[in-house]
Order: structure tokens, then C-alpha cells, then sequence
């Protein structure tokens, strides 16, 4: 029995405490391609060497590239018994990329765990974060408040400001740019039927016993 995952979800959507959550739970290592790519570069792989090359000059890393760090680490031997891919794939390009890689390895995946959030939520969560002007002292709408509206708890200041990478305006930019990436993705996998929708809007430990049910099914 394999395990072989990728897992989805909008920034803000808590994709991140799910993964730590799979990863503790099930022994299959985590992918992100963050950290792929840190290493590839860190290891000077040939694939590494190649995407250091556009980062240094500013530029996206071609999809070709992506893929061939991705095929590397899914080469290693931890990932026999299965792995968790996040942030990777991004495309239909890259999703495809996957299914080829995989079948030349006689594998194959077995679920796709979606973190599903109404964008409208995620505003919210990503851009409610607020500073006190006076001593710097910072806030979140729903996370943490202040615990007398409008008074800052360290200071007693009244004035507030938000970053300009918090603002509702920058953040719906955001996540349009990601909607726009996951949407066909989400149709791509939905056909392959192996896409597994879990409902983020609940509190966390019922996300994860939904994410844990499925893992269990599988
Ligand atoms: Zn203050």
C-alpha cells in the first residue's frame, strides 16, 4: 500500500498546520517545493544549478526545471512507501509532468487533499492584521485582538495602521492570482477521480480528522 499525496490549498486555507498534522501521523516525507529547491541548490544537483540561474536573474523557474527537482527527490528512497508533495504541482503543465514521472516509476497518486476556504474567508483571515502606530505592537481581527476594541494592550494607543501586503485590496490580488492556478487543476483532478474536497472552514482538529479519514481509506 502506497500513499502517494499532493496537497492543496489557497494561502490562508491552513494547509500547513494539515501537513505537519499527515506528516506526524503517517511516515511519508513532506515535499514543499520551497525546500526542494533550497536543497537542490544547497546540493548544487544539476537541476538545482539550473533554476539557480533564473533566480539569480529575477526570473520564474521554467516549468521544465520545476519538474526535473521534483523528479530528482521523487528518485530518493524515502518516498517508496509513499510522500506528501505541497506547492508542487502549480499547472496543468506540471500536473501532467506528475503523472508521467510517476507512471515511468510504476506508481501512481492516490489522493489529492484539497483545503477548500470561500476566498471571501480568506480575505478576512489573511488581511487582519493590524499595527499599533504608537509602539509597533501587532494584531489580528479574528486571531488576536486587542482585548479593549480600539486600545492598543501594551501601550494604550488608539491608532492603528495595516501593512500594505495586509490590505484587503493586495490580498484579493493574491488569491485571484492563485485561484486562477488552482481552478483547472482542481477540474484536472476531480476527472482523474482522486480529488478529495475537505471543508477548511471548520476548526482545525475536525479539518484534520476529515483529511485523517480519507488517509485511512486509502
Ligand atoms: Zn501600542
Amino acid at each position: 500500500m502506497s500513499m502517494n499525496l499532493v496537497l492543496m490549498g489557497l494561502p490562508g486555507a491552513g494547509k500547513g498546520t494539515q501537513a505537519q498534522k499527515i506528516v506526524e501521523d503517517f511516515d511519508i516525507p513532506h515535499i514543499s517545493t520551497g525546500d526542494i529547491f533550497r536543497a537542490a541548490i544547497k546540493n548544487e544537483t544539476p537541476m538545482g544549478l539550473e533554476a539557480k540561474k533564473y533566480i539569480d536573474k529575477g526570473e520564474l523557474v521554467p516549468d521544465e526545471v520545476t519538474n526535473g527537482i521534483v523528479k530528482e527527490r521523487l528518485a530518493q528512497d524515502d518516498t517508496k512507501n509513499g510522500f506528501m508533495l505541497d506547492g508542487f504541482p502549480r499547472n496543468l503543465n506540471q500536473a501532467a509532468a506528475l503523472d508521467k514521472m510517476l507512471a515511468e516509476s510504476d506508481r501512481q497518486l492516490d489522493a489529492v487533499i484539497n483545503i477548500h476556504v470561500q476566498p471571501e474567508v480568506l480575505v478576512e483571515r489573511l488581511s487582519g492584521r493590524y499595527i499599533c502606530r504608537n509602539c509597533g505592537a501587532t494584531y489580528h481581527k479574528i486571531y488576536n485582538p486587542t482585548k479593549v476594541e480600539g486600545t492598543c494592550d501594551v501601550c494604550g494607543g488608539h491608532e492603528f495602521y495595516q501593512r500594505e501586503d495586509d490590505k484587503p485590496a493586495t490580498v484579493k490580488n493574491r488569491l485571484d492570482v492563485n485561484i486562477k492556478l488552482n481552478t483547472p487543476l482542481v477540474d484536472y483532478y476531480q476527472k482523474q477521480g482522486v480529488l478529495h474536497t475537505i471543508d477548511g472552514q471548520q476548526d482545525i482538529d475536525k479539518v484534520y480528522a476529515d483529511v485523517k479519514e480519507v488517509l485511512n481509506s486509502l
